[in-house]
């Protein structure tokens, strides 16, 4: 046994023999594993700040955040430090029946940072789980509140909650549901306030006034069969970046009051600063009747999820138990001890270095950087909310007709960038940086001049 495991690391531990390994025992999250016979996957050594390293020594700035997750940088040493002494201490206890200090104090600040009214925290391990938490929650008070037959929910075009059957069920970007579709729940899909589908010399705000016709007939139409509303505030992230105007939430919240159905708030992706508020909903003044958060709650390190629900949803389940009214929803890891040290670790940092008006100057280079590409032939848009600035390549950039998914274009650009050392994994052809806060204007600069030689490389011909 030993001299077998023996002879694998004597083989020196370099890209090529790790990635051996791995495609002959690992089957990759979201990838065609045929793909990898021409471009295989980086094995990575180590990470600080920014930066990954693979085990041939060549370095990547990672500008989508380790997909999203790592807000303050890899290896971060407050972070680091704050799991270790957790470590010492507890590493995972059962949440029923008990608790712990972490995730006591995690709950009182995520209650106190979130807009008010959002007074519980129940967790999960994933941003999917957090999303089923919350369709079944409001479906649950619906139920608690004598109205069972609220069994459906309204999602918008283009919308992205997660992976799991009913996450993708309230989803609609067809390359994760449509295979699925029989085995989806049939909700409802209104179209998307999504700026980019805005007409000739609209104006965002005034596209997403008119968007909210199509959600106001869908409520009126089917309000008394429906839990909740769900949406990305402000970005649909895995949607390709597309962005809307605050004044849609602000109006969908109206239309949700008016027809007593929830508003769910999926910042799994956007909460966390990452549009320029701490969450997404404060640029609309809104608060959700249930706030789903994941990503970057722990800094990117470790997985966990959380529902902030209100006080009104909350008061629903709380019963004697033979009425069985309770949430008896559980995971075997919900609420682990280390995630939430990383959390309050990560909660310390906005605290203490002024992140929110630092990141404005961030997000200033971030608008400089791709600057360049509006107006690029092959190029049908650049946007920017906060701390994510998307560049949306287009066979015809005027008329904003696509490229043939089938040419894979995106994937050229990400091919280019990973040889000029930078993790820039695309949305089909939109190509976007959404970095952690401790980047620099310098690596900014960089990924700007390795985008646009990517994209022009891409769409030469
Ligand atoms: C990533 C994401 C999810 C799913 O989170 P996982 O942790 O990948 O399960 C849900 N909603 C949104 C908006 C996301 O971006």
């Amino acid at each position: 046994m030993y001299a077998i495991s023996g002879i694998l690391y004597l083989e020196p531990m370099r890209n090529a023999s790790l990635v051996k390994r791995d495609l002959a025992v690992l089957w990759h999250p979201c990838t065609q594993m045929k793909d990898h016979e021409d471009l295989p996957p980086v094995p990575i050594r180590s990470g600080y700040g920014v930066w990954l390293e693979d085990f041939d020594g060549r370095r990547y700035i990672d500008a989508i955040s380790s997909w999203w997750v790592n807000l303050f940088g890899h290896a971060n040493p407050r972070i680091n430090t704050a799991i270790s002494s957790q470590l010492a201490s507890l590493e995972q206890v059962i949440l029923a029946g008990f608790t712990h200090q972490p995730i006591i104090e995690l709950s009182e600040r995520l209650t106190a940072i979130a807009p008010a009214g959002l007074g519980h925290c129940f967790y999960a391990d994933s941003g999917s789980a957090a999303v089923e938490i919350a369709l079944k929650m409001s479906f649950h008070y619906w139920r608690n509140c004598g109205h069972p037959q609220r069994t459906r929910f309204i999602g918008l075009s283009n919308g992205y909650h997660g992976e799991t059957l009913g996450a993708l069920s309230v989803g609609d970007v067809a390359l994760y549901c449509e295979t699925y579709e029989p085995l989806l729940q049939k909700n409802i899909t209104v179209p998307s306030p999504d700026c980019y589908l805005r007409e000739a010399g609209e104006s965002c705000a005034d596209f997403s006034r008119r968007m909210i016709e199509p959600m106001r007939q869908a409520l009126e139409q089917h309000a008394n069969q429906v839990c909740a509303v769900i949406v990305e505030p402000l970005v649909q992230c895995a949607g390709g970046m597309r962005m809307y105007d605050p004044v849609y939430l602000q109006l969908l919240r109206q239309a949700c009051n008016e027809h007593g159905v929830h508003l769910i708030a999926d910042e799994i992706a956007v909460g966390f600063g990452r549009t320029g508020t701490m969450f997404a909903c404060e640029q609309a003044g809104i608060r959700p009747d249930i706030l789903c958060i994941g990503k970057g709650l722990t800094g990117g390190y470790l997985p966990l999820s959380a529902c902030l629900t209100s006080d009104d949803i909350y008061a629903a389940f709380y019963a004697e138990y033979t009425t069985q009214r309770a949430f008896l929803h559980s995971h075997s890891y919900t609420g682990n001890p280390l995630a939430c040290a990383a959390a309050l670790a990560t909660l310390d940092i906005f605290r203490d270095d002024d992140v929110l008006n630092r990141n404005r100057t961030l997000a200033a280079h971030m608008a400089r950087a791709v600057a360049p590409l509006a107006g690029h032939p092959h190029v049908g848009e650049v946007r920017q909310t906060g701390m994510i600035a998307a560049v949306e390549m287009a066979k015809n950039g005027k008329t904003r007709e696509p490229y043939p998914w089938q040419e894979r274009r995106g994937r050229l650009v990400y091919r280019h960038a990973l040889e000029r050392g930078a993790i820039l994994r695309p949305l089909g052809d939109v190509i976007y940086f959404m970095p952690p806060y401790v980047i620099t204007p310098e690596e900014i600069e960089r990924l700007g001049v390795i985008a646009l030689e990517g994209i022009e490389m891409a769409t030469e011909n």
